[in-house]
């Protein structure tokens, strides 16, 4: 499938936080740990990672998951839809697919902790990883190969 082309906008259940991405994904992927299976009270989680600075948001958001340090997941106040993630210092969003109007297009290009996955679940990937990426490199590797699509 080829890159989504921005802009790009969402919203979540209730409508209450709208979206707007003005880059195109920098990559998009499921995991499959335990933690994304709870968070999303689903299978697995679909994210598109994009540059923070293409990013912008409005609604009311308040932050949920485990509160681990260096992960902070941000929910609809009003509904409780999970909208995105920040991960430690990194530049980018983990927003959730599915708040995206057009979600069908950002077909996971990655996916990992397939050692977690549920054993009736088959995602069309191009790269699969046990557990997560090992290191920057090849998150940076992965990244550079989606661009060229
Ligand atoms: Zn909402
Ligand atoms: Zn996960």
């Amino acid at each position: 499938m080829p890159l989504p082309k921005p802009p790009f906008a969402g919203s979540c259940l209730c409508g209450s936080v709208q979206v707007s991405i003005t880059a195109p994904p920098l990559l998009t992927l499921a995991c499959h740990c335990r933690d994304c299976q709870k968070l999303c009270a689903s299978a697995y989680s679909l994210t598109a990672m994009f540059p923070i600075d293409s990013f912008s948001c409005i609604g009311e958001l308040i932050k949920g998951g485990l509160g681990s340090e260096g992960r902070e997941h941000y929910f609809c106040k009003s509904c409780l839809n999970f909208v995105f993630s920040k991960i430690g210092a990194a530049q980018r969003i983990n927003l959730r697919t599915s708040v995206l109007d057009d979600a069908a297009s950002f077909e996971p290009f990655v996916e990992i902790m397939t050692d977690k996955k549920m054993p009736w679940v088959n995602i069309p990937a191009a790269h699969s990883f046990a557990g997560f990426p090992e290191t920057i490199e090849d998150l940076q590797a992965l990244m550079d190969e989606y661009s060229q699509r």
